[in-house]
Parts: C-alpha cells; structure tokens; sequence
C-alpha cells in the first residue's frame, strides 16, 4: 500500500478591492445576479457570472422548486445557458458569490457541471468565490476543485 497526498493550491485575497480588476467585475456581477436568486425556500440565494471568450457576461443563480430535487444551482443555471447560447465560445472565468461574509465554494455536483466544460474547451477556467463581506477566494481551475475526477475518458 501506497500512501499519497493531494493538495491544492488557490489564492487569497483580502477583499473584493485587492482583486484585479477584471476579477472584481466579474464578482460584482455574481453579486447582481445572487439579488435575483428564486430562492423561496432556502431564502439562501447566490450568483454566477462567467465570461466568455467573446467578451460577454452570463449570469445564473439558483432556481428553487417546491419539489426540492428539481431546483438547479446559480452556477449550473449560468453554465447552462452559456453553453446553450453559445456552445463554441470558451469560458475565461468564473464568479460565485453568496450573501455569506466567508467565500462560497461550489457544491460536488456544479465542481463535476464545470468541470464537463474545462474538458470540453481544453483550457482551464479559473474559479473566484466570494462572499457579500470578507475574503475571495480564486483557484486556476475546476479540475483542481474536484480530486480524482470523473471524465469522459472513464467512458471508454
Ligand atoms: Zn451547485
């Protein structure tokens, strides 16, 4: 038996207003986005705001049903949209941010959402995750936000 480590690496900024620019843009409109969450249930609402290769800004949030199981997340809901818009153009980045004073990391199921489109455009797609107040969170990419991953390559 062999022991082994996995460990990842991801930045740390202070605040929002240490971020680079561009970082900070995509943040705030995550945060826009979070303040149109359909989120009756949980009153939990959060944003997502990738940009695309072309410039533009897509934004999601999450979408609450009464049968719980059937709601979608803020960052599947933005994914899913760009992909369908705009299925060729490569994600640059992505925002995720909450009402939360600590960073929001994605949940299990929008890490494995995100990581199908890294794979797809072969180029990484840079995760920033923030909360209403306090530290920001940003990682390189999905594939080191989900260890030992699922890919299409286990289909074959
Ligand atoms: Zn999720």
């Amino acid at each position: 038996m062999i022991k082994k480590f996995l460990t990842i690496e991801f930045e740390e900024w202070e605040n929002e207003n240490t971020l680079p620019e561009a970082d900070a843009i995509l943040l705030n409109k995550a945060h826009e986005a979070a303040q149109k969450a359909y989120a009756p249930y949980s009153r939990f609402k959060v944003g997502a705001a990738l940009l695309l290769e072309n410039g533009e800004i897509i934004q999601g949030n999450n979408q609450e049903n009464s049968s719980y199981p059937v709601g979608s997340c803020a960052e599947r809901t933005a994914l899913f949209y760009a992909s369908a818009r705009y299925p060729d153009i490569k994600i640059k980045a992505i925002a995720i941010t909450a009402d939360t004073h600590e960073p929001i990391p994605p949940c299990g199921m929008c890490r494995q959402a995100m990581l199908e489109y890294e794979t797809k455009q072969q180029n990484c797609i840079p995760v920033i995750m923030g909360g209403k107040t306090g530290k920001i969170w940003k990682i390189n990419s999905v594939s080191s936000l989900l260890p030992l991953q699922f890919d299409p390559h286990h289909l074959k």
